[in-house]
């Protein structure tokens, strides 16, 4: 049933997380996005927002996906606005290469602490 609305790929983490097979600290929900703590977190506040339907990464994307990703980041500030939090970060890895660890695509919220620029 899950999978048939959402398309979840059985090997992947996140889906899992979506479809309640490993538990997480959801902090957001909505239609099309969920939103849930950093297991590792690397600041104060470090939520992973994801699309629930699977997305590799932000480089397969296509124009069908620009409407949930649009939803990810308006989440993500509804989550910062909850919080109380002004100044905060939302970056999404995008390759090994580049820090991506887990293929399906998500955006970190991170806040808390001073967030350097550039990122390492
Ligand atoms: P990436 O390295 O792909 O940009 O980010 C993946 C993030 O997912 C990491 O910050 C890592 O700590 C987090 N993570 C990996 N596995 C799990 C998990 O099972 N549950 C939660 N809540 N976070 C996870
Ligand atoms: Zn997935």
């Amino acid at each position: 049933m899950f999978s048939e609305v959402f398309r979840l790929s059985s090997d992947c983490i996140f889906c899992k997380i979506v479809a309640g097979e490993i538990p997480s600290k959801e902090v957001y929900e909505d239609e099309d996005v969920l939103a849930f703590e950093d297991l590792h977190p690397v600041a104060p506040t470090h939520v992973l927002v994801i699309p629930k339907r699977h997305i590799d990464s932000v480089s397969t994307a296509t124009d069908a996906d620009a409407g949930v990703l649009g939803k990810v980041q308006v989440a993500a500030a509804k989550i910062a606005a909850d919080q109380g939090l002004k100044d905060f970060r939302v970056v999404t890895n995008n390759g090994r290469g580049a820090g991506q660890s887990v293929f399906h695509v998500h955006y970190h919220l991170l806040a808390g602490r001073r967030m350097n620029w550039p990122p390492g």
